[in-house]
């Protein structure tokens, strides 16, 4: 039904985050090419992360476009143009740019009540949508971007409190598809937090989120009878936007796809398979301390490496690394270390590339397993902690570093530092070529076939997609029939 009868008019409003924004920007853009009329609501600074991507999409033929609504700057007492958490490196920071998602509400209503979409699909921190669109009777549905995997953790973990009397982990995760460990106690705090987002999806016809079913096997059955609501699997996003064009994802910042960046022009030079990239996504500042073990980490292990760092430019590298290190890593042409954004989905898919050092956000994993690229996992704070497990237990496709304390934020330094040591034995298991690297290295090739057979034509994620639009047409056609 969808694709041929009229387009509808989707409104789609993205969280002001990178990890939140790049995959609903994708949703959009996919569901565009389905001859969907699509609007992506959003702020000045956020639109021209990915103003050339819409102006791509737009010359293809697609109706999608962008509605610019005002940040609430003044209001909440931030420099003009600091519109996403990228731009944060401060709780009191963060915490505005969260405010200022409540405080966008009016705008937006007052825009949707001029001009009412069919449908209304927000990301999931814009918990007032759910009677914006009740109060427009508008259908609305939910984009998360974290994991399903996670919800399911989440609830095992709150039903089964006495597996966490123990002072030392680690701890056992029961009542889910695979037996599970924790190696630290999980933050209330988080729980809580995640609740409530959870209760926001209420009332919506479902839930998108930015993975492939065979990733969550087992657990998707186990979120819907737990929360009776329907998930849609569209994922791995940036692996769909690449299918039609043949060519790779346009990331969504700057000219990084249009002109090599020099990440890629250095990897050309390395053998298949011996760069480990490291990353801790948009957001995590990890402290000067931390830093430093994971550079003597990381140069105990003797592997080559590119090692992106955010929040470091303009300071003096000898606070926060230690000392000889950028002279020895040029030195023996070993490594690369560069300050600020890099187009990362295009790194995972470059050959040399042969593990990845993450702080497991969700969308660094799907990009790395959509690569085939293997882990090893250091989580940050929040949901990074059971995307961890996701990597190493469930799917094995990973080595733990494992944390020392659980942090609900990307930015205070944590008490306990992880070592050196244990970053460098993480590392050498999954790198040296004669350890047990080799089954792990394996899985994750045979992943990322998944994820490629998923997205192809007939794949599990192509085809949710198209439910996805099928869907959303019975659900319009069925509330005009109602209200008729
Ligand atoms: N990203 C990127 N270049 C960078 C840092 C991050 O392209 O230098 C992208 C990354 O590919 C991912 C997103 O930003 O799509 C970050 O989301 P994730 O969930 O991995 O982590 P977060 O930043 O939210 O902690």
């Amino acid at each position: 039904m969808g694709t041929e009868s009229k387009p509808l008019k989707i409104y789609m409003l993205p969280f002001f985050a990178q990890g939140h924004l790049i995959p609903l920007v994708n949703l959009a853009r996919l569901v565009a090419s389905k001859n969907q009329h699509v609007t992506i609501i959003t702020t000045p600074s956020n639109a021209q992360l990915f103003d050339k991507t819409i102006e791509e999409e737009k010359a293809a033929g697609h109706h999608i476009r962008v509605h610019i609504i005002k940040f609430p700057s003044a209001q909440l007492g931030l420099p003009t143009g600091v519109e996403n958490l990228f731009a944060a490196s401060d709780n009191q920071t963060a915490g505005k740019i969260h405010m200022a998602a409540h405080f966008v509400k009016a705008d937006i209503e007052e825009f949707m009540k001029e001009n009412p979409p069919d449908v209304f699909i927000s990301d999931i921190i814009f918990t007032w949508s759910e009677s914006t669109a009740k109060n427009l009777q508008i259908p609305r549905l939910v984009f998360n971007p974290i994991s399903i995997f996670d919800v399911c953790m989440i609830q095992a973990i709150q039903s089964h409190p006495e597996s966490f009397v123990s002072d030392s982990g680690p701890y056992q995760i029961h009542g889910l598809p695979h037996p599970l460990t924790l190696p630290i106690k999980p933050s209330p705090g988080f729980a809580r937090l995640t609740e409530s987002l959870i209760e926001a999806e209420n009332d919506s016809h479902g839930v998108i989120v930015n993975s492939f079913a065979e990733l969550d096997e087992g657990y998707t059955e186990y979120y819907e009878n737990l929360t009776g609501r329907k998930v849609w699997h569209v994922g791995p996003t940036s692996l769909m936007v690449e299918i039609p064009k043949k060519k790779k994802v346009v990331s969504t910042e700057n000219d990084s796809s249009i002109t090599k960046h020099q990440s890629l022009t250095w990897l050309d030079t390395k053998e298949p398979s011996s760069v480990l990239y490291i990353s801790f996504g948009s957001l995590c500042r990890l402290s000067n301390e931390q830093l430093k073990e994971m550079a003597n980490g990381i140069e105990a292990s003797k592997h080559q490496f590119l090692w992106v760092v955010h929040g470091k430019e303009g300071e003096d590298e000898d606070n926060w690394l230690p000392k000889g290190f950028v002279e020895r890593m040029k030195e023996e042409k070993k490594g690369m270390l560069i300050k600020g954004w890099v187009p990362q989905a295009l790194i995972l898919d470059h050959p040399s590339i042969g593990g990845f050092l993450t702080h497991c956000g969700w969308n660094a994993t799907v990009e790395a397993i959509s690569s085939g690229v293997p882990m090893v996992t250091m989580p940050g704070f929040g949901d990074q902690y059971y995307n961890e497990k996701l990597v190493t237990e469930v799917h094995r496709i990973g080595v733990e570093v494992g944390a020392a304390e659980w942090s609900m934020s990307p930015y205070d330094a944590k008490k306990t530092v992880v070592r050196a040591e244990r970053i460098e034995k993480a590392v050498k298991k999954l790198m040296d070529s004669n350890g047990e690297g080799g089954e792990i290295r394996k899985r994750a090739k045979e992943m990322k076939e998944k994820a490629w057979k998923a997205v192809q034509e007939g794949g599990s994620s192509q085809n949710c997609l198209t439910k996805l639009v099928d869907y959303l047409h019975s659900v319009v056609v069925t509330k005009s029939v109602e209200l008729n």
